[in-house]
């Protein structure tokens, strides 16, 4: 099973497409940009509570045969965040200052 290119920012619903190195990712595929990690989420995810890392380029070129983004297309179903900008503060709050290797 292949990464889960998701379209779009949780938090700010800004367009991620799977070029884009602004897509950052958590462990469990949920997808924020750049932006919003270091200015909004500091690192936390509000979903799980992990940090983030940018998301990997799938390459469009078929280097190999059936790995490629034309063989494993980037998911168009869009994710929005389904808790509140005052529950992800308290979340945020609880965990940031601790590092994510120590989550
Ligand atoms: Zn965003
Ligand atoms: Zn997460």
């Amino acid at each position: 099973m292949a990464l889960q290119l998701r379209p779009n920012c949780e938090y700010c619903d800004r367009d991620l497409p799977p070029a884009s190195t602004d897509a950052r990712i958590c462990s469990f595929e949920c997808t924020f940009c750049a932006d919003c990690v270091e200015t909004r989420l500091h690192n936390v995810c509000p979903n799980c509570g992990g940090g983030f890392a940018p998301r990997p380029i799938r390459p469009a070129t078929s280097w190999r045969d059936g790995v490629s983004l034309a063989t494993h297309p980037a998911s168009t179903k869009r994710v929005h965040l389904r808790y509140t900008p005052e529950d992800v503060a308290a979340h945020m709050k609880r965990i940031e200052a601790i590092a994510p290797w120590d989550r």
